[in-house]
């Protein structure tokens, strides 16, 4: 029915034209010939107007449709609604881009588009203030518009976690953060954030913590010495004045630990100590067999050294860092539980690992631990010495070895830490 009221106006004229042809063969005769002649003649109008369609779409659909009758001015009509949607589609979607464009022109991290090649797909305002890299060089690979190493090893490195620093080739005074964010069929965008006034002050805070470390060290020095002197010559008469004495002693104790921790954090953050061929197995035992230490709870430690292997690194960073996961395995579980020291080979990779069966720590306290001054708020804690250093210490020997920290912990169960070394050269006997 639709296709009839489609064509309903060629079928009218069809009809119109037969009908005059039945009146005309009536008198003369020749009625199928001329019915022949009538159907032929529409066929040829009809691929006429095919073929004024075909040129009509060949030329872009330009312009006013051809006049034409019946269902093909349908036909015209639709294609120039279509037309119509999509040039006020397309109005909409420049509209889009160019708000875009002004938004991230506006941007004050700098932003580049990087294809499957690593070449240049498009860039913002700051990529040209900060990095150098202009609109124009578009289609030009990043390597060629900043020349670094680094940054092109960074490019290489498929971790969307992973940040870069370094200063702008186009000024050395501002210092530039660089993420990467992976998407699409190989394209990638990089992000450049200016953290110049971060690293400035984080140098400051740095330089700070370090010269006063560095000061508080004889005064600490001076004062523990008297009052050794005066806990000698304490005659314990005065319960008040041992107690103080007592007190102060630990205090003091106290302070020395954390100055200690603090200029060790510092050597670590800055200096690169020479590393050397450490026999962690020996290492470990050595620790473990440490009364000063260990002190009463060497009979809970359970010691197994799986592998021979030596690592090359700082001896005695390592020991630090061991002796802070040892330690707080002892001090953070009860006196009568076991805490397993472990140094096995796994595959290509060195593992030292030690595992408590203590208290635990939360999930959303594991990212924070390895903060500096961070402790878990606990009332038992508070009570308990600590520097709130010692895992700050450890992060920053694995850095400093190519080695990653693992944290696994469960309230109640215990927490198992590992120090994982893959790209440490190791030697075999
Ligand atoms: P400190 O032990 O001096 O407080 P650390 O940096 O060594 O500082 O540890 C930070 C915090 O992590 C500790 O205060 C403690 O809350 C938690 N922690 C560390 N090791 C363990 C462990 N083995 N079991 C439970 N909690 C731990």
């Amino acid at each position: 029915m639709r296709l009839l009221w489609l064509w309903r106006k060629e079928l009218v004229y069809l009809v119109l034209f037969i009908s005059i042809a039945a009146i005309f063969s009536y008198f003369w005769g020749y009625f199928i010939h001329m019915v022949v002649f009538i159907l032929v003649m529409a066929l040829v109008y009809q691929a006429f107007l095919v073929a004024k369609l075909e040129q009509w779409l060949k030329q872009g659909a330009l312009g006013k449709a051809p006049i034409s009758i019946g269902a093909w001015s349908d036909v015209y009509q639709h294609f120039v609604n279509i037309k119509k949607a999509e040039k006020k589609r397309k109005k909409m979607l420049g509209n889009i881009i160019d708000r875009f464009r002004q938004s991230t022109d506006v941007l004050p991290d700098a932003a580049i588009v990087i294809g499957g090649e690593g070449e240049v797909e498009w860039s913002n305002k700051s990529a040209k203030l900060v990095l150098g890299v202009k609109k124009s060089d578009r289609g030009q690979y990043i390597e060629n518009l900043i020349f670094s190493s680094k940054f092109a090893l960074f490019l290489k490195n498929k971790d969307e976690k992973s940040v870069f620093s370094m200063s702008s080739p186009v000024d050395d005074k501002i210092i530039l953060q660089f993420k990467v964010v992976r998407y699409g069929i190989n394209q990638q965008l990089i992000i450049a954030q200016d953290v110049t006034q971060q690293k400035n002050i984080e140098a400051m805070r740095k330089n700070f913590v370090d010269n006063i470390s560095h000061e508080l060290r004889t005064p600490l020095t001076v004062l523990k010495g008297y009052l050794e002197t005066l806990q000698e010559m304490d005659d314990e008469q005065s319960a008040i004045v041992t107690q103080s004495l007592q007190q102060m002693s630990e205090q003091t104790e106290r302070m020395q630990y954390l100055v200690d921790d603090l200029l060790l954090l510092a050597r670590l953050e800055s200096k690169k100590t020479e590393s050397h061929r450490v026999d962690v197995a020996k290492l470990v035992k050595s620790i473990c067999l440490d009364s000063s230490i260990i002190k009463e709870n060497k009979s809970r430690i359970e010691l197994v050294l799986a592998s021979e292997v030596d690592i090359i690194g700082v001896e005695q960073d390592l020991r630090s860092a061991f002796t802070n996961l040892i330690v707080n395995a002892l001090n953070y579980s009860a006196k009568s539980s076991s805490v397993k020291v472990t140094w096995k080979q796994m595959a290509d990779k060195m593992v030292f690992e030690v595992s408590d069966q203590g208290e635990g720590i939360a999930e959303s306290e594991i990212p924070k631990i390895t903060s500096r001054f961070y402790r878990v708020n606990t009332a038992r804690l508070k009570k308990m010495g600590g520097t709130g250093l010692g895992l700050a210490i450890v992060k920053h020997v694995m850095i400093g070895h190519g080695a990653t920290l693992k944290i696994k912990s469960r309230i109640g169960k215990g927490s198992q830490f590992s120090c994982i070394f893959s790209n440490n050269k190791v030697f075999s006997y």
